[in-house]
């Protein structure tokens, strides 16, 4: 650690925020480990930064002067739960020349890998009443021999090899998610990767380089079709909802705190809006005479209520708003009535665009940062 003006303390998880008499100031947060030692810490500021449920969590945890926790003056704390909704309920079937047809990854000037997105325009999206979805083009599931792809079956034996089990290789909601509809049946899988096997040796050295040696990892797998066919993965906001909430357990974690009972709750409005975004997008594909979709169902809304998980991101928690009776932090991430408890996180989202928290969440803390030494230079102005 090099910064001078930082202490960072391990193994220390925060259990609970003590207030003054008046429940207006933080007094200490209490702190334990896992061996069994409790300190205490005092602070000028306080900014929680646990992530949306475990901030949420401690905020509910903190009750001895607050019903329902900290930050719950309005009955809003741990409401409008949000993720994302996502998915495939369509494959793209190009009618142009297939090699014309970017699948995977560009590089941005800086060598970002960035990914091309079916989208809408602003307008477009408040003219129709969408929420806010985008579509790209992904590979078949890995552990489905049907696609009949060498390169994608050898992905799938590697993902269940046991080292890549482990955090050193890819998250388990990763490996998941690209695994997908796992059959099994190891023999079809050595069959399409017998029949790939030329293409699979010249593939392995550039994507192994790629994922696991270069400065920036390549960060999915795409192959390209013959077929000029692709899996149209969706990827959509979830529509505020109050009755989507976390609340806490009875049950208890094994440092004595409450853990989270989590009810993600989508609506109509949610999956109609998706179905509506592809019917879009094929007539677009249509118009322009570049291909079409075609749909895994015939109760296509019927498959995205199967779909709607999410599971990833943590959104809306402890909202923000103007007026204390309206959610939970101001418009400086500060819990409504404490001038010294602030909330760093996805948590204070209002809503949950169609991806991609972690940039917003570092926009808001850079925001949060510069109000606090404002504050502070104003006080030592005023002294
Ligand atoms: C599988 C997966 C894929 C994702 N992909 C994307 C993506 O592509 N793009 C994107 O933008 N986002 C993605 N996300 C979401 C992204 O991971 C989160 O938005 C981001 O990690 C949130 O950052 P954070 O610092 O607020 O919280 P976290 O990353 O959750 O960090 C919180 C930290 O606080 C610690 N903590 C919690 N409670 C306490 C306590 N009481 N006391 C002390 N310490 C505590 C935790 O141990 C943790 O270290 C993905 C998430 C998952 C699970």
């Amino acid at each position: 650690m090099s910064a001078e003006h930082i202490k960072l303390f391990y193994g220390l998880t925060c259990t609970e925020i003590g207030t003054n008499e008046q429940g207006e100031k933080v007094k200490l947060l209490q702190a334990k480990t896992l061996g069994g030692k409790e300190i205490s810490i005092k602070c000028q500021k306080y900014i929680l930064a646990g992530g949306a449920l475990n901030n949420t969590r401690l905020l509910m945890a903190s009750d001895s002067k607050h019903p329902g926790g900290i930050g719950n003056h309005s009955g809003l704390l741990g409401k409008f739960y949000m993720g994302h909704l996502s998915g495939d309920i369509a494959t793209v079937k190009f009618t142009t020349p297939p090699k014309e047809t970017i699948f995977g990854f560009d590089r941005d000037a800086d060598n970002t890998y960035i990914r091309r997105r079916f989208s809408f325009t602003p307008e477009f999206q408040q003219e129709q009443k969408l929420s806010n979805t985008v579509g790209w083009l992904g590979a078949p599931e890995f552990g489905d021999f049907s696609h009949q792809n060498g390169i994608l079956s050898s992905a799938y034996i590697a993902l269940n090899l046991p080292l890549l089990k482990t955090r050193l290789g890819a998250s388990t909601a990763i490996r998941r998610a690209a695994i997908g509809n796992d059959k099994g049946m190891y023999s079809a899988h050595i069959m399409n990767i017998i029949k790939d096997f030329g293409q699979i040796l010249s593939f392995i050295p550039s994507f192994g380089y790629g994922r696991f040696v270069a400065k920036r990892k390549i960060p999915a797998l795409f192959v390209y079709s013959a077929a000029n066919e692709y899996p149209l993965h969706y990827h959509s906001e979830q529509v505020p909802n109050p009755d989507s909430t976390v609340s806490l357990a009875n049950e208890r974690d094994a440092l004595g705190m409450r853990r989270l009972n989590i009810d993600l709750c989508f609506s109509d409005q949610d999956i109609e809006s998706v179905v509506k975004a592809h019917h879009h997008w094929d007539q677009h594909l249509r118009q322009h005479d570049c291909g079409y979709l075609e749909y895994v169902s015939d109760d296509l809304e019927t498959t995205v209520w199967t779909q709607a998980g999410d599971g990833f991101h943590q959104v809306g928690t402890t909202r923000m708003s103007e007026h204390p009776d309206q959610g939970v932090v101001d418009i400086n991430s500060n819990i409504h009535g404490f001038d010294d408890l602030f909330v760093a996180s996805s948590s204070t989202f209002v809503t949950s665009g169609q991806a991609n928290s972690t940039f917003m969440i570092v926009a808001f803390a850079l925001r949060l940062a510069d109000y606090l030494k404002q504050e502070k230079e104003k006080n030592s102005a005023s002294k």
